[in-house]
């Protein structure tokens, strides 16, 4: 366990700069000194900012109401039994099936369990379907330092 350079307790510590001599201290003594952000922090930092998280929305499929229908037929059971198999009332699945209502996403999601079916779509902000590729280039210092220079020049 480190422990701290100025008073010894163990915990985590931070780097800090105190007097010009640079020393790893607890948060406690950390106020005495100057804090020295880790690189990898900045580099997080500035991750976050230009990151940008797609916008994507959870669409039922149109056609919910025949696809829950037919696949309740297809088991046999009837609407009651649906209900209390997924907890939910009667009148909630005779309102889906007969399309005056849409499931809500948590409704969907118990119907796609119990019937492996998909009634679920996710779409990004555009309307299409939403893309499973994702940018995984790694943001690096040196781009982290270009980033900082163009934005104080
Ligand atoms: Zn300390």
């Amino acid at each position: 366990m480190p422990s701290c350079d100025m008073c010894g307790a163990e915990g985590k510590l931070v780097r800090a700069l105190v007097e010009g001599t640079e020393l790893n201290v607890c948060s406690g003594c950390a106020k005495f000194g100057k804090a020295i952000p880790s690189p990898v922090r900045f580099v997080k930092k500035q991750k976050e900012v230009r990151e940008q998280k797609p916008e994507s929305l959870d669409i039922i499929v149109p056609e919910y109401s025949r696809i829950i229908r037919k696949k309740r037929e297809e088991a046999g059971i009837s609407q009651d039994d649906l209900a209390k198999k997924i907890a939910e009332k009667q009148s909630v699945i005779q309102k889906v099936e007969s399309g005056q209502m849409e499931p809500s996403i948590n409704l969907a999601k118990k119907l796609e369990n119990f019937f492996k079916i998909r009634l679920i779509e996710k779409y990004d902000e555009k309307g299409g379907a939403l893309s499973t590729k994702r940018k995984t280039a790694e943001f690096t210092i040196g781009d982290a330092i270009r980033v900082k220079q163009k934005g104080t020049k």
